[in-house]
C-alpha cells in the first residue's frame, strides 16, 4: 500500500476538492498519512486568492522536496495556483511532478499513472466551463462518523470584481443539477450526517433547474437533515426569494455570510461590485426581519488602491452599524490579470504599512463586537448540534448552534446529538458550558472510536 499526504490551502471549495482527490486515491490503493515524511505521493492543493497564500505553498514545497529526495515520493500541485501558473510552475520548480487544476481532479489517477509508469511531468489544466462539465461525485461512506459535510452546488464565477483571481483560476459558472445534489445530501443522511454546507463561490447565482431558494428549501426536507448552511454569495443576487426562505423554513439555518467588501460607494463601483452600501443595508434589513436574530458575517477588504483614510472610516462605521457577528478582512493584495492590479498605480498605491494599520484598527473594532454577542449568551440555554470531541480538551464536547457559534462543553451526548447547553462562560470566538438536555438522539449508532472533529475552515483561510 502506498501513502499519500494532501497540503490544503484556502477557502472550503479546495477542502470539498481535497476529499474528492482522497476518494479517487482510495481507489488506486493509496491510504492516507498524517505524516508528510512518510508520503509516497504529496499533492499541494494550493490557493492564489492572496499573495501570501501563493507564498505559503511556495516554502512548503521548499519543505517536500526533502522527502522527494529521501524515499523518491511524488509531489504534485493542485488547485488555483496550478490553474494559473501552469506549465510555468514546472519550469520555475524542477523538481515537481505533475500540475492539475481544479477541473481536472477525476483525472488524477490517470496523472499519477502517467508520471508512476512513463516518468514523465504532467500538466493538466485545461477549463470544462460548460455543462458538460461532471461534478465529482461525493461518495457517503467517505462521510460515515461525521456530523457536517461541504456538498458542492456549483463552481466558477462570472463576476468580474476587479480584485479577483477567481474567475481566471476557477473558469466560469456552472451549476450542478439540482437531482444530483439531493441524492448527495440523501446518501450523506443515510449514514447519519445532520448537516450539510451547499458551496460555491456564488451560490445564490445558482441554475440547476430550481432557484437557489428551492434547492435549500428541497435540501430541508431530506428527511434526517436538520440544518442547511451555504457559502458563499454575492450581495447583488441576494433575492426576495431567498429571503423568504428564511423565513418559512427554520432548518435554513440563521447565519448569512455576505461579503460587503467595503463601506464606500466610489470604491465599491472600483471594485465592480454592482451594489451601493444603501443597497446592501435594505437587504439586510429585510433579511434580519424574515428571520429575527440571524447572525451576519462578511469579508473586506482594506487598502484597496485609492482608498482614503475617509473612506476607510466608512467601513469601520459600516462594521459598527451592521454589527457583525464576525468578519474576515484582508489586506488588499495586487492578483496577476486583475482589473484593479493593471490600474492601481492610477488609482493610488497604498503603502503596506497604512494597509496594516487599518486591517488591525478594523479587526479590534470586530473583536469588540464579537465579544459582545458571545457574552449576551452567558447564561442563556442554547441548542447544540455535537460534532465531537473538543479540540482543546478531550473531556469535553464540541459543536455550534444554529448561528454557527462554537460551543465547547460538559457532557457526554454522541456526535449527531442536538442538546441544550447551558453557557456559562465566553470569549469573542466561542462559548463555553454544560449539557442539560438531550434534544435528539442521532440517526445511526455512533462509530466505535470517535473521528477527531476537524478544524472549522473559516470562509476563506
Ligand atoms: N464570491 C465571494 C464574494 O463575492 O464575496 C468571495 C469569494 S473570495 C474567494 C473570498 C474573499 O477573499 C473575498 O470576499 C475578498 O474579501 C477576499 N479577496 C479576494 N481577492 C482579494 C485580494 N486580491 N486581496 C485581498 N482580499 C481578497
Ligand atoms: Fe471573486 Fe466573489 Fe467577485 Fe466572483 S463574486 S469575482 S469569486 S469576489
Amino acid at each position: 500500500m502506498k501513502r499519500y499526504f494532501i497540503h490544503t490551502f484556502g477557502c472550503q471549495m479546495n477542502v470539498n476538492d481535497s476529499l474528492r482527490m482522497s476518494e479517487a486515491l482510495s481507489k488506486m490503493s493509496y491510504v492516507p498519512t498524517p505524516e508528510p515524511e512518510n508520503a509516497d505521493l504529496i499533492i499541494l492543493n494550493t490557493c492564489s486568492i492572496r499573495e501570501k497564500a501563493e507564498d505559503k505553498m511556495l516554502s512548503a514545497l521548499g519543505r517536500y522536496r526533502a522527502v522527494k529526495a529521501s524515499r523518491g515520493a511524488i509531489l504534485g500541485v493542485g488547485g488555483c495556483v496550478a490553474q494559473q501558473e501552469k506549465d510555468k510552475l514546472l519550469k520555475k520548480v524542477p523538481y515537481l511532478d505533475f500540475v492539475f487544476g481544479p477541473d481536472n481532479i477525476a483525472k488524477l489517477p490517470e496523472v499519477i499513472t502517467r508520471v508512476q509508469e512513463a516518468r514523465e511531468r504532467v500538466v493538466e489544466t485545461a477549463f470544462v466551463d460548460s455543462e458538460e462539465y461532471v461534478f465529482p461525485r461525493a461518495d457517503a461512506e467517505t462521510s460515515r462518523g461525521k456530523v457536517t459535510e461541504f456538498v458542492t452546488v456549483m463552481k466558477g464565477c462570472d463576476n468580474v470584481c476587479s480584485f479577483c483571481v477567481v474567475p481566471h483560476t476557477r473558469g466560469r459558472e456552472v451549476s450542478r443539477a439540482f437531482p444530483e445534489v439531493l441524492v448527495e445530501v440523501a446518501d450523506l443522511a443515510r449514514v447519519g450526517l445532520r448537516e450539510v454546507t451547499l458551496i460555491g463561490q456564488n451560490v445564490n447565482s445558482y441554475l440547476g433547474g430550481i432557484s437557489f431558494a428551492q434547492l435549500l428549501l428541497r435540501t430541508a426536507e431530506v428527511p434526517g437533515i436538520e440544518r442547511v448552511r451555504f457559502t458563499t454569495s454575492h450581495p447583488h443576487d441576494l433575492s426576495d426569494e431567498l429571503i423568504e426562505a428564511f423565513r418559512i423554513q427554520p432548518k435554513i439555518a440563521p447565519h448569512f455570510h455576505l461579503p460587503v467588501q467595503c463601506g464606500s460607494d466610489r470604491i465599491l463601483k472600483m471594485m465592480r461590485r454592482d451594489y451601493t452600501v444603501e443597497q446592501y443595508l435594505v437587504q439586510l434589513a429585510k433579511l434580519r426581519a424574515a428571520r429575527p436574530g440571524i447572525a451576519v458575517t462578511t469579508d473586506i477588504i482594506v487598502g484597496f488602491p485609492g482608498e482614503t483614510e475617509e473612506e476607510f472610516e466608512m467601513t469601520m462605521k459600516l462594521t459598527e452599524l451592521v454589527k457583525y457577528e464576525n468578519q474576515f478582512s484582508f489586506v488588499y493584495s495586487p492578483r496577476p490579470k486583475t482589473g484593479a492590479a493593471l490600474r492601481e498605480k492610477d488609482w493610488g498605491l497604498i503603502p503596506h504599512e497604512v494597509k496594516v494599520a487599518r486591517l488591525e484598527r478594523l479587526q479590534k473594532l470586530q473583536r469588540r463586537i464579537s465579544g459582545e454577542y458571545t457574552q449576551s449568551q452567558v447564561g442563556l440555554d442554547v441548542e447544540v448540534m455535537v460534532e465531537g470531541r473538543s479540540r482543546y480538551d478531550a473531556t469535553k464536547r464540541f459543536g455550534r448552534t444554529p448561528e454557527n457559534r462554537t460551543v465547547n462543553f460538559e457532557g457526554d451526548a454522541p456526535a449527531g446529538s442536538f442538546v441544550t447547553v447551558h453557557i456559562e462562560r465566553a470569549t469573542p470566538n466561542q462559548l463555553q458550558g454544560r449539557q442539560v438536555a438531550v434534544l435528539k438522539e442521532p440517526t445511526v449508532a455512533p462509530l466505535p472510536v470517535e473521528l477527531p472533529v476537524p478544524l472549522h475552515v473559516p470562509a476563506e483561510a
